[in-house]
């Protein structure tokens, strides 16, 4: 089922978890073990993140150093499949532009739609970790925008090949990432908002936000996409801070800011399993009220800590 049915269909604010593939070398039973606990609140969905391919130099034997191409967490496609046969939940796996041409794209959606894959969140990805600025692949796309152009051709029927331009038609529902805090690489809000709304004219069907820790952040931007006449679900992304060394990484990371009343808190912690508890407070009282303002679903980010957000979501369902 798409995840914009979920939404049409729901009665209440949904739930849907979001998980990385195992590094590589790791087995699927890391997924399982992580889903289990989580799978009594009923999820609606579970995205599955996308990771490109990154470029190392190895030594060889004779000490040269050679170039060469590691994905460290394969594997989207055949967890969505696992997910969708184990729990028989919707799967939602993230479609990337870096590190992919689009004839390997078009490939995948293939693949996603014969495992009976309904939904794609589209995304461009960021640079690679040896680069800069982001740099598409020569036969790739430069933009989420372009991306989602080709998952819109592929659902009424246009594939690359130019001879087929009636071919089965796909039924992707779409979602783009928005950014209540800007895209760090966008000169200022109005930009990015105006790129947000060439998404949702192409063809998306419901936005995913950033993560954000200030819930007035999520209520101003979407306050914001509304009056640039963005009308689709915006589903705010919710992720907790566990350790004083997400401090300074998330907002490096991720470009958000910690309000100072969060900071203030976790910088009196004396340990870790202090800052757990405060991070975990703060995440149900963002959760609450997100909640009481009807957002369609809590996405939350599990990333390694499904017991912290097992301990959020019992006290909201
Ligand atoms: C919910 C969510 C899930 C994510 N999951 C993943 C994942 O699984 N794997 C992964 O690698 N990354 C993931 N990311 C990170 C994401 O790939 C990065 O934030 C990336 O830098 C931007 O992606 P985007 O889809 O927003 O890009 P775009 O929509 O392409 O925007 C990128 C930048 O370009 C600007 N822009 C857009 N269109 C144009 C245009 N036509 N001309 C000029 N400028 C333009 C925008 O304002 C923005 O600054 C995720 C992010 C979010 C919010």
């Amino acid at each position: 089922m798409k995840v914009t049915e979920h939404i049409k269909q729901a009665k209440d604010t949904l739930i849907s978890f979001e998980i990385l593939p195992p590094l590589k070398g790791k087995t699927i039973n890391s997924i399982y073990d992580h889903l289990d606990p989580l799978m009594e609140f009923k999820p609606s969905y579970i995205n599955v993140t996308y990771h490109r391919s990154e470029h190392v130099f190895k030594k060889k034997a004779d000490g040269v150093f050679e170039k060469v191409e590691v994905r460290k967490r394969p594997g989207t496609v055949g967890i969505c499949a696992a997910i969708m046969n184990y729990y028989h939940v919707d799967a939602v796996p993230h479609l990337i532009c870096g590190g992919f041409s689009k004839r390997e794209t078009e490939d995948a959606l293939i693949d996603l739609n014969f495992i009976g894959v309904d939904n794609v969140l589209v995304l461009r990805g960021d640079a690679a970790k040896n680069e800069t600025f982001f740099e598409p692949e020569p036969e790739g796309h430069r933009f989420a925008l372009d991306l989602l152009k080709q998952v819109t051709n592929l659902n009424n029927g246009i594939y690359l090949e130019e001879d087929i331009r009636d071919g089965f038609r796909t039924k992707f529902d779409i979602g783009v990432a928005g950014y209540p805090e800007k895209h760090f690489e966008a000169p200022n809000m109005d930009t990015d908002l105006t790129y947000l709304k060439a998404k949702v004219d192409a063809g998306a069907d419901y936005i995913v936000t950033q993560m954000f820790f200030d819930n007035q952040k999520y209520f101003e931007f979407v306050k914001k996409c509304r009056d640039h006449g963005i009308e689709v679900p915006i589903i705010p992304g919710l992720k907790p801070i566990t350790n004083k060394k997400q401090l300074s990484v998330i907002p490096r990371t991720f470009h958000v800011d910690i309000p100072a009343h969060l900071s203030d808190e976790i910088l009196k912690c004396k340990e870790d399993k202090e800052v757990e508890l405060v991070g975990t407070e703060w995440l149900l009282q963002q959760s609450r009220e997100l909640k009481k303002a009807g957002v369609p679903v809590l996405h939350y980010y599990t990333l390694g800590k499904p017991k912290v957000i097992w301990n959020v979501v019992k006290e909201i369902v």
